[in-house]
């Protein structure tokens, strides 16, 4: 429905500007499509070239220069580019081509991104909040043009793999709303990314001129704590109900962050969290393909951090729902770090492993856990590459006649194996998941599609179901119906042809999905900030989902 020139845009509540100032808007420029009834109402005649186009145009237009350009850095640039003159049709054009922009915008192409922030910024997007305005980030968060519904915050002290970036890692709240916003349709509008810069311990950021960020070393302990839990304060005094997803926090903070937070506010990790649930729908879907019970599964980790905590944390939740008690499930699941196996007598081990910490003699290495425990299922989120080698994945064959191996290590280089390997060494037999993008493999005459366990088939949902819920906490039963929805539209013709998930192309129809049943969780569980449940909440999920496509001004 259109909306008339000159007065209220019906989106953000406030008079249409005129002139170059609507070229400006980005939230508002449509660029060379505006139409001859919208110049001409707008004052923009003149102001643009004669012809005029449609989105498909300009969206064609924009893919063969995009195409062009020689590689995943320059592609960045450019669609960051777009997204500062004219965000309709930069969401367009990652929803048209999520496949093939998700690389460029998220992992891996958004890691070199970060390297380079300070010598590729342009516009700022977002919020940079300094230990140095503490004290004042209420006033600060004042000065957001916005209402936030879904804030993505981080301090860049662990970004993907590649470490302590700084307020370099601000673009991966900026990737991450982005996908928000093109694989559930949250409205951009609604998304704050926040980088809270505390220091840097990264030697060379220190020393670079270039630098953006706070040049100090990282503010730790007591001081920290102040300062987040008065971002926390502020975000929820200035934005009610916002959804606040930690990201990429270093280890120890993350865990003690969501521990902290999420009783009491509307948080969640999706490093912990989301991952988690990515990885029980891949278990889902191999265990439709074995017939097997999930409480029946030994599940062995390459690794015992964020990734592979939370993944078991979720996995014996799961279990516990099928009626295993605590402590039986939880020895399900078996975690191996640089130290080797995590067992009840090592010493010193971090909190969050300590309920993975069996009786067990020790035992060094992987591959000798392997032949103690013969799981059925191994994770690998260690980022070591070739940690599931030959010997390992022949074992995998030898204990079980359908294997389940996920090496969800990124980038590809740090991939515990890659697709190849897994269905080489196991005589095609490996029901697989990986991290990083795998092309399909002929094996034998049969060609396998390895998909990736990636979190952005979850936490776009999320996101969207709680803000349509306007639920006050995210739980643990939200990324359970997330794992169930997202294994449930993973389709038989996918499971053939050894897919454990669904095409990413149907991320908005898995995105909807997923909101309408964290909804339905937040309404019966009684968190939702309202009580009445809508019928359909299927169709208020697709309802409520941001479109791209222009919409008329006059
Ligand atoms: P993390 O740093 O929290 O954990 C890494 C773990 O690996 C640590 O416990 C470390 O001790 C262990 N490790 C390192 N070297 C080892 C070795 N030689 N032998 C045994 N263990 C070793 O990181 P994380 O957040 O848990 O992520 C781990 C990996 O998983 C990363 O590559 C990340 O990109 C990937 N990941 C993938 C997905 C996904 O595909 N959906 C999601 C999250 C994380």
């Amino acid at each position: 429905m259109g909306t008339s020139a000159g007065s209220d845009n019906g989106e953000r509540g406030i008079p249409l500007p005129r002139g170059v100032d609507i070229l400006r808007d980005p939230l508002l420029n449509k660029g060379s499509a505006f139409t001859r009834e919208e110049r001409k109402a707008l004052g923009l005649e003149g102001l643009l070239p004669p012809e005029v186009t449609t989105q498909e145009q300009q969206l064609t237009r924009f893919m063969e220069s995009l195409r062009r350009l020689p590689d995943d850095l320059e592609k960045f640039i450019a669609l960051n580019a777009l997204h500062d003159r004219n965000e309709a049709l930069f969401f367009r054009v990652i929803v048209d081509h999520i496949d093939e922009m998700q690389p460029i915008i998220y992992t891996p192409g958004v890691g070199l991104a970060c390297q380079k922030f300070s010598l590729i910024f342009q516009r700022p997007r977002g919020m940079f909040i300094s230990i140095n305005n503490k004290g004042r980030i209420a006033e600060l968060l004042r000065n957001w043009p916005n209402r936030a519904g879904l804030i993505v915050v981080t301090d860049g002290e662990r970004i993907l793999g590649l470490g302590d970036l700084g307020a370099n890692g601000m673009g991966i709240p900026i990737g991450k709303l982005a996908l928000y916003a093109a694989c559930a349709g949250v409205d951009p509008a609604l998304c704050l990314p926040v980088m809270l810069d505390v220091g840097t311990d990264n030697p060379t950021l220190l020393a670079d001129p270039h630098y953006l960020g706070l040049r100090q070393r990282r503010e730790r302990g007591a001081a920290y704590d102040a300062f987040l839990e008065e971002f926390m304060h502020a975000a929820q005094q200035a934005f009610p109900g916002v959804v606040i997803q930690f990201e990429d926090f270093g280890n120890t903070t993350a865990f003690r962050l969501l521990e902290k937070y999420r009783n009491s506010a509307c948080v969640f990790n999706d490093d912990i969290q989301g991952t988690a649930a990515v990885a029980l729908a891949g278990l889902y879907s191999a265990l439709r393909v074995t017939g097997g019970k999930l409480e029946e599964q030994t599940v062995l980790f390459m690794g015992a951090g964020e990734a592979a905590t939370g993944i078991s944390d979720l996995i014996s939740i799961a279990m516990m729902a099928q009626g295993l008690d605590a402590a039986s499930a939880r020895r399900r699941c078996w975690l191996v770090d640089t130290q080797g196996l995590v067992t009840r007598e090592r010493k010193g081990l971090a909190h969050h492993k300590l309920p993975y910490a069996h009786d067990q003699a020790p035992v060094g290495d992987f591959h000798s856990a392997l032949r103690i425990l013969k799981p059925t299922v191994i994770i690998g989120v260690s980022a070591v590459h070739g940690a599931f080698d030959k010997a390992v994945l022949e074992e995998m064959a030898r204990l079980n006649d359908r294997p389940i191996v996920f090496a969800l290590s990124n980038p590809t280089s740090k991939s515990e194996c890659t697709a190849e390997e897994a269905y080489r060494h196991t005589g095609g037999r490996a029901l697989f998941a990986c991290g990083s993008p795998f092309d399909p493999v002929n094996l034998d005459g049969k060609t396998f599609v390895p998909r990736q366990g990636n979190n952005s088939y979850i936490f776009p949902g999320i996101g969207l179901g709680a803000i349509m819920s306007q639920t006050r906490r995210i739980t643990d039963d939200m990324f359970m119906a997330s794992a169930h929805t997202l294994s449930s539209l993973t389709t038989e013709s996918d499971l053939a042809q050894g897919s454990l998930f669904p095409a990413l192309s149907r991320v908005r129809e898995v995105s909807a999905h997923i909101a309408a049943k964290v909804a339905g969780v937040a309404y019966r569980s009684g968190v939702a900030a309202t009580a009445t449940e809508q019928i359909d909440l299927l169709k208020q999920a697709q309802d409520a989902m941001y479109d791209p496509r222009y919409k008329s001004y006059v």
